[in-house]
């Protein structure tokens, strides 16, 4: 693949053209060495996998398939690139947009036509979001794709941000501390789901979409609103960023740095055995072989 130089959209009071290119050229770099950082971190892609990039047709997905293509090229392992797209049938879904983009990029490429849109619109109840069943449906479609075309991994395109805003989310409405991981075996145990993007940021991907004019394809055709739960959690993250700048990426790395013994879940670790003698020993052996005190055996 050839890496189309890009073009940043700036300002008007700031249309250096020498700039624009410097600027893009790093933004591109950053998403890249961002990407290649996160598939190594969680050995996401290994030689001989059949990767599939969903792609949804938004800025998250497609920037996916690019970040992947340009990996690719230098990567030291061989592995295949299968783009598939979901055509749900939604009303004023522009046919031929993506088969035409995909088609322009000589991959394997799959545009998977199934009308969801009537199945989700006859269940749910009218005013209420559709976007919880309409994903169960679309990921059980792509699922069975994926069993019937040898993938071994099914990339999605969810960033830094859906992370930490899933996070929340969980926190806030279902009382769990659980986010949304980099690498995941699906419930039923047959496929290996890959969030290559986990380290970008979404105001980045934003940026280099909107420079690589990418044909975007809006979610929300059908209507729909995601919850508005997201969207509250979203407004928050943003406001706090502006308050301190840095602390989304301090929420997104303690999920990296996560200690169970100063949470509470006994599941994860056992608070039950502190001061048994049992713990006493595991402590005292610990502190031994750290070169400390409490060598075992010392008077
Ligand atoms: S906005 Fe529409 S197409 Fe997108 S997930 Fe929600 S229901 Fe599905």
């Amino acid at each position: 693949m050839t890496v189309t130089p890009i073009k940043l959209p700036v300002p008007a009071r700031r249309q250096d053209p020498r700039k624009q290119r410097v600027d893009a050229g790093k933004l591109q770099q950053r998403l890249r060495r961002l990407t290649g950082k996160a598939i190594g971190d969680y050995d996401m892609i290994g030689a001989g996998d059949r990767v599939m990039v969903c792609l949804s047709g938004g800025k998250d997905s497609y920037t996916l398939l690019d970040m992947l293509l340009s990996l690719r090229e230098r990567a030291p392992v061989d592995f295949e690139l299968v783009a598939v797209h979901l055509d749900q049938k939604q009303p004023g879904y522009p046919p031929g947009v993506m088969r035409d983009y995909l088609a322009g990029l000589g991959l394997e490429h799959h545009v998977i036509e199934q009308d969801t849109y009537q199945v989700v619109k006859r269940v749910v109840p009218e005013g209420r979001t559709m976007c919880g069943l309409c994903s169960r449906l679309r990921r059980g479609i792509l699922y069975r794709f994926a069993a019937e075309h040898g993938i071994t991994r099914i990339a999605l395109g969810h960033h830094r941000d859906d992370i930490v805003e899933t996070l929340f989310l969980n926190m806030f409405f279902g009382s769990k501390l659980k986010g949304m991981p980099p690498k995941l075996l699906s419930d039923d145990g047959r496929h290996v789901v890959i969030r290559p993007l986990a380290y970008c940021r979404e105001a980045d991907i934003e940026r280099y979409a909107a420079a690589r004019e990418f044909p975007i394809i809006p979610c929300n055709l059908c209507g729909s609103q995601d919850g508005l739960q997201r969207v509250r959690v979203k407004a928050m993250l943003a406001e706090w960023e502006r308050e301190q700048p840095g602390r989304v990426e301090n929420v997104f790395r303690a999920l990296q740095n996560v200690v169970p013994s100063h949470l509470a879940d006994g599941a994860l670790f056992d608070f039950a055995a502190l001061g048994t003698d049992a713990a006493q020993a595991r402590h005292d052996a610990r502190a031994w072989l750290m070169g400390g005190e409490g060598e075992p055996g010392a008077s």
